[in-house]
């Protein structure tokens, strides 16, 4: 549950050992490069070079492109094509400022809503997330723990801001990996257990201040500062990938 990521058809569902089609090892590939830092924000995505290095044809290349704007990974630009989309530090505040209000506004409807199958379904989600943290794949990693702020929104089963929050997920999922420090993991399964002994409790006080520390934590722990642009060898960057 909870792999309807905006692109809708899974191509970021990559869980490691997964048989995948070519463009969804190729959108899994670009985001793994990204969540190690060998893609910086501001690199151009050259269909051709890209073509050539994953050995598949242009339109392939260019539908795997697509999909990653849709999540808000990739900015397609008129002139120079595709490029790992930029997040400013303005933006990256404002889409923490956007989860704070509806993720502890949601608190009440949280607790009202979560049925015994609900918390089983957040547990099971941990065991996800803590199988991330030791899979060394930081991309799968980051999607799961993101997923498990989506599947908050689920249990409330409002569609309206379900469907808020999973935009809200990718561009906060892309402003992590291109600003977290690498010794830091705030979004992790400790933090969000923390959260799940308050919805067992029926404490919505409690939750919504331990979602509000929690947010609070994980824009902390992001060193955020406007980074300059810098020519990328897409060949070094997915060699031996
Ligand atoms: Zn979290």
């Amino acid at each position: 549950m909870g792999k309807a990521r905006t692109n809708g058809r899974g191509l970021g569902a990559a869980a490691a050992g997964t048989p995948q089609s070519p463009e969804a090892e190729i959108y899994h590939k670009i985001h793994v490069a990204i969540a190690e830092h060998r893609l910086l924000p501001g690199a151009r995505l050259v269909e051709d070079q890209l073509g050539e290095v994953f050995g598949v044809s242009r339109m392939r290349i260019r539908s795997v492109l697509h999909s990653l704007a849709r999540d808000k990974v990739v900015t397609l630009q008129r002139n120079r094509g595709a490029v790992v989309a930029h997040p400013t530090v303005k933006e990256a505040k404002e889409v923490f400022a956007a989860r704070r209000l509806i993720e502890v506004a949601m608190a009440p409807d949280i607790v009202r809503a979560a049925d015994d199958a609900a918390v089983r379904r957040l547990k099971d989600h941990i065991k996800k997330e803590k199988k991330g943290e030791h899979s060394h794949d930081r991309a799968f990693e980051l999607k799961a723990s993101h997923e498990f702020h989506t599947l908050l929104a689920e249990i409330v089963g409002n569609r309206v801001v379900v469907g808020f929050l999973r935009e809200l997920m990718a561009r906060s999922s892309l402003i992590t990996a291109i600003y977290e420090r690498p010794d830091v993991s705030s979004c992790s399964h400790l933090a969000h257990s923390n959260l799940i002994k308050f919805i067992e409790r029926r404490d919505a006080e409690g939750l919504a201040a331990a979602m509000l520390q929690h947010l609070h934590q994980i824009e902390s722990d992001l060193v955020l500062f406007d980074r300059g642009e810098q020519p990328t060898d897409l060949k070094s960057v997915f060699a031996g990938s």
